[in-house]
């Protein structure tokens, strides 16, 4: 299969004195998110979109909440890992698209910084990461921060694809090749060299 999907998601509940950090920066705000780790509600459902588009378990397989030496860890920590069983499996990232859903702080100043940040963190190019932001309107729920992500990842061309792939190349050229013979001897049209003239001749236009 040259491509398959993640879904991740993830939710923490804010709590006064805690440091706020979401998508991998840190936010001046009076709560932060409640958590194991440092409760970043966005490197958390990334990680889990990337993990499940290969099925290769959740952020608790690997950093069981019980062990305390993942006690305020880095979330980015929990993100290179699945990174690194993404191209274990032999895919690579395709796109992510995030949603964020939470009352305060407001994310759209911070939106191009977070999206910027969290392309470097999977070391991806910045127009395959999208990060968008809404109020969780009507739910009741100002006191929680939820993230959704849908993670598709490319499987990564192994050294006897390409090779396969540059022999389909060149055989396509041989074919050419017999054509333009066929073509040539059976029905006298002329054949292509690498000095054909131009479409248009300037001199002509002068
Ligand atoms: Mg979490």
């Amino acid at each position: 299969m040259n491509t398959r999907i993640g879904f991740g998601y993830d939710s923490h509940v804010f709590k006064p004195g805690v440091p706020l950090r979401i998508g991998g920066l840190a936010f001046d705000h009076p709560e932060g998110l409640a958590g194991h780790s440092d409760g970043d509600v966005l490197l958390h459902a990334v990680t889990d979109a990337l993990l499940g588009a290969v099925a290769a378990g959740d952020i608790g397989t690997f950093f069981p909440p019980s062990d305390p030496q993942w006690k305020g860890a880095d979330s980015a920590v929990f993100l290179k890992l699945a990174v690194e069983e993404l191209a274990r499996a032999g895919y690579q990232i395709g796109n992510l698209d995030i949603t964020l859903i939470l009352a305060r702080p407001k994310i759209v100043p911070v939106a191009a910084k977070m999206r910027a940040h969290l392309a470097e963190l999977l070391d991806a190019p910045l127009n395959t990461v999208s990060i968008k932001a809404k109020t969780p309107e009507g739910l009741n729920l100002d006191h929680v921060a939820q993230c959704h992500c849908v993670a598709l990842v490319e499987r990564i061309p192994g050294d006897e694809e390409l090779k396969s792939m540059s022999a389909v190349i060149e055989s396509q050229r041989q074919l050419e090749d017999v054509v333009e013979d066929l073509l040539s001897t059976v029905h006298g049209v002329p054949k292509k060299t690498s000095s054909e003239a131009p479409v248009y001749d300037t001199d002509d236009i002068t």
